[in-house]
């Protein structure tokens, strides 16, 4: 179940802030708050979706391909291409805390291991 309360849906809305590094009509990167590499992006879809599974099952085609093409650019905007890791946690038990479809960009040559 959704909550429009979630920290990243305040972001959507404006109500919470962040340091934005892209965004179009589908989705919105910002930098993570803790970041755990030395470069560390969240890119997230301005659609209601708890997690890759909730996206891919049930976002419109244009939705989905809208948002990984604003990976594809976020990556270019950061000029990392060939050198990032891309990341959806999913469940509490994998250490999902945030429950907007969210893909981790990280890059870093001292890679955390425990995302
Ligand atoms: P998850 O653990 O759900 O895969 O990732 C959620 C990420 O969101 C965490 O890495 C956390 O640091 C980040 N995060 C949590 N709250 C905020 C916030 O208010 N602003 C930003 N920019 N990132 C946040």
């Amino acid at each position: 179940m959704y909550d429009k309360d979630n920290i990243f849906a305040k972001i959507i809305r404006g109500d919470a802030p962040s340091t934005q590094i892209y965004a179009d009509d589908y989705a919105i990167a910002f930098q993570n708050i803790a970041p755990r590499a030395k470069t560390h992006v969240l890119v997230i879809p301005r659609g209601e979706y708890t997690d890759i599974y909730d996206f891919t099952a049930n976002a419109p085609a244009d939705a989905q391909t809208g948002f990984w093409n604003a990976v594809r650019k976020t990556v270019e905007k950061l000029g990392i291409e060939n050198n990032f890791r891309a990341v959806a946690n999913t469940g509490a038990g994998a250490g999902q805390s945030v429950f907007h479809f969210h893909v981790h960009i990280m890059s870093d040559e001292r890679f955390k291991t425990d995302f």
